[in-house]
């Protein structure tokens, strides 16, 4: 080794000092999410809801054109009958069982685009988070939102024949009083 590579190799290490001291005095930019959390986009609808009509029934008849519809297969859906004596929603079914896999899910829409009903609905809330998968699952306690207030929740029991149809006329959700 001749001294040239020597004095080469000598002044690496001062030299790497200098790039760790440097670098330690940085200010980080990650982030400890999920602790921490970015503000997101004004624009970012990133949580599903399960929507209801006024008088508390549920808006989703269980009819899965979400689950058909989505790109991720993030959608599962079980429906179930509706009886006058046990009514959940309007019509025949309704949505017995309904998850989303929120680590599927690409916030696409298509579920809201694909209901029938305007059951489902992406709003603008901080990311989802979890620490294990089976949290990532959303059910549906999770996903129906709470029934107006003074209004009894599902399943109610309804008059014979006032709720024969799944669709019922509705002004879109962003009209509604
Ligand atoms: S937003 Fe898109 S990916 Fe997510 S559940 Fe709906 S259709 Fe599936
Ligand atoms: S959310 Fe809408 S599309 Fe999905 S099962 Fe319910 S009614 Fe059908």
């Amino acid at each position: 080794m001749n001294w040239k590579t020597t004095f080469r190799k000598l002044t690496r290490i001062p030299l790497g000092f200098y790039t760790v001291l440097q670098q330690t005095l940085r200010k980080p930019v990650t982030v400890q999410y999920p602790e921490q959390t970015r503000p997101m986009v004004p624009r970012f609808r990133g949580r599903h809801h399960l929507k209801r009509y006024d008088n508390g029934l549920e808006r989703c008849i269980g009819c899965a054109l979400c689950a058909a519809a989505c790109p991720a297969d993030a959608i599962y859906v079980e429906a179930g009958e509706n009886t006058n004596d046990a009514r959940f929603s309007p019509g025949e079914r309704y949505s017995q069982t309904y998850e989303i896999n929120m680590l599927r899910c690409i916030f696409c829409g298509y579920c809201e685009d694909a209901c029938p009903t305007n059951a489902i609905v992406l709003e603008p809330i901080e990311f989802p988070t979890g620490y294990s998968r089976e949290a990532m699952i959303y059910t549906k306690s999770m996903l129906l939102e709470s029934p107006p207030i003074n209004v009894p929740a599902t399943p109610q029991v309804t008059e014979p024949g006032k709720f024969d149809r799944s669709i019922v006329p509705f002004p879109p959700i962003d009209q509604q009083a």
